[in-house]
């Protein structure tokens, strides 16, 4: 390792994880210009990567914007479509197929207007969920209809939205953009060994293609493997699969019945006896996967419930087969070392995070980016501390759908409800919101994963129960109610402009975005 100005990145691993990192290192660092820091990707040819990856958080859209990339080429070339949210199958209740809605827009930013609380109170109306009284895009999402239209600028939106897309396909995309435009070097190559110098920092990889490759800052995105952070730097593993349960994946890519067939624009999440199945619409397929716990479940029987899941013709497809690590490194940068993607921490993919971490993680690397080596122990202070704090919300966040779901048909449901398996911060915070309704001040840190949108989005849907004392104390009624009605209209309106999510794909197709 150099001792003076830091010059290069050294990613190995060229999955999601790596292309994303090296696209937004690139472009933050110019490296287009020689004299700039300089990335490399070094991606084996024999390892293949996970690639699920299949849903995305709306930043997509700014991480592509930044980058330089067409959003009309995208959504062409990754059979992308575009995603506002998850709807929920039988989370509350194993008989009744009923829904709720974590969506990506509100009519009302609930930080400047927060509805919760008088839609909780009834003004709503009774009969009316709480996504459909805040928000037009359950009620558009059940009608297919996508969250733009074709005259819309590239990557803006009548409501937000993020997208669903081939991991496989998107990896080869994005590694063509960063080597294309961005000045990242490419290097086909098996990582073989990794040297560390006197003090411990890693000096070089070897490989068996181009020899020892030498940097200032190696990126590890080498997958569950970790073989830079785990293995070489020997920094462990924390499991938390006894408070996350699901460790397996069985995933099946099922074709659509015809090629009108319409696309759903949200994923589908169906709660199973002992996990759920994720349903994923691209344009030429549908990604569906059941993730399961192996402690309550055999593989044989998901399957089975997978191939039931999906019916006719599911007997012709094939399943692929996926172990799952649950948790994460007990640090994410130690040296001159950063873990961005798998080799970081894995959770089950129920709210689609793990992408999203590594577009913060990598524009967060970016920003702190140590020119020298004095500055490496700064960066690296700050980065754990705010991945130590997201990877607890996200435990949290995820946990929550369990422990308020009703459901105690199995001993998989009936066993994450155990206050044992429940972490300390998310008790803590049910109980404060068992008193009073959910609010921006209790969501204040910048790192922060999740905003309370979409905790009003769970604990309402599920039905969380809250005293909230009486109607009377709260200070804006007329308000609410005139908002509860201007969704209703907005919700009108937005069904009525917007096109089907099928024929908007087909016009992308024949006209594009313009772009902004
Ligand atoms: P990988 O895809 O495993 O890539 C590892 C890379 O390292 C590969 O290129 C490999 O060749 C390379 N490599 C390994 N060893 C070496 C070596 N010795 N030398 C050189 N190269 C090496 N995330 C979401 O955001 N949304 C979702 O909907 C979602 N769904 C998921 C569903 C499932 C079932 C699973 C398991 C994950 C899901 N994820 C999801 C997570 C997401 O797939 C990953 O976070 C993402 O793909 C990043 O993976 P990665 O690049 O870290 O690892």
């Amino acid at each position: 390792m150099s001792t003076n100005r830091f010059n290069s990145i050294v990613i190995v691993g060229g999955g999601t994880a790596g292309w994303v990192s090296a696209c937004i290192l690139a472009k933050h660092l110019e490296s287009k210009n020689p004299k700039s820091v300089q990335v490399t990707v070094i991606e084996s040819p024999d390892i293949p990567t996970v690639g699920v990856g299949e849903g995305t958080w709306p930043t997509m859209r700014r991480t592509l914007e930044s980058i330089g990339v067409d959003e009309t080429a995208f959504i062409k070339q990754c059979q992308a479509t575009f995603k506002q949210g998850t709807r929920f199958i039988g989370w509350n209740n194993s008989q009744e197929r009923q829904t709720y809605y974590n969506l990506f827009s509100s009519i009302y930013d609930p930080g400047e207007f927060n509805l919760a609380p008088y839609w909780s109170l009834g003004l709503a109306g009774e009969a009316r969920s709480y996504a459909e009284s805040v928000s037009a895009q359950g009620i558009a999402c059940d009608q297919f209809l996508a969250p733009k239209k074709i005259t819309s600028k590239s990557y803006e939106a009548l409501q937000s939205y993020a997208y669903h897309l081939d991991a496989g396909l998107f990896a080869d995309f994005l590694k063509n953009h960063a080597t294309t435009h961005l000045g990242v070097t490419h290097l086909p190559a098996n990582v073989q060994d990794v040297l560390l110098d006197e003090q411990g920092s890693i000096e070089a990889v070897s490989t068996d293609e181009y020899g020892e490759v030498s940097g200032d800052l190696f990126i590890d995105c080498t997958g569950f493997r970790s073989l830079l952070l785990g293995d070489a730097l020997g920094v462990g593993f924390k499991e938390l699969n006894d408070t996350l349960f699901n460790d397996r994946a069985i995933a099946m890519q099922v074709p659509y019945p015809d090629a009108d067939s319409e696309i759903e624009c949200v994923t589908l999440s169906t709660a199973q006896p002992a996990g759920w199945i994720w349903d994923i619409g691209l344009q030429n397929r549908r990604g569906v996967g059941h993730v399961y716990s192996s402690r309550y479940m055999d593989d044989d029987t998901a399957e089975g419930l997978l191939r039931d899941y999906v019916g006719d013709g599911s007997k012709e497809l094939s399943t692929r087969n996926i172990k799952m690590k649950v948790g994460c490194r007990k640090q994410f940068w130690r040296k001159n070392c950063v873990a961005i993607g798998l080799s970081a921490a894995f959770m089950e993919p129920l709210e689609a995070s793990a992408i999203f971490l590594v577009e913060a993680a990598a524009n967060m690397v970016a920003d702190l980016f140590p020119r020298n080596n004095d500055a490496m122990h700064h960066a690296q202070e700050k980065f754990n501390k705010s991945f130590e704090f997201r990877w607890d919300r996200t435990v949290d966040f995820i946990k929550l759908h369990y422990v308020l779901s009703p459901r105690s048909d199995s001993e998989f449901w009936r066993d994450n409800k155990h206050s044992a398996s429940i972490p300390a911060s998310l008790q803590k915070s049910l109980k404060a919101w068992a008193n009073h309704p959910v609010s921006k001040y209790d969501f204040s840190d910048i790192n922060e994963p999740f905003p309370h949108e979409s905790y009003q989005y769970i604990l309402h849907g599920m039905g969380f129960a809250q005293n909230l004392g009486n109607i009377d104390s709260y200070p804006n009624v007329m308000q609410a109610k005139k908002c509860f009605e201007n969704v209703q209209k907005a919700t009108q309106f937005l069904c009525d402009e917007l096109p089907t999510h099928r024929d908007l794909i087909n016009r992308v197709h024949q006209y594009g975005f313009q772009n902004l």
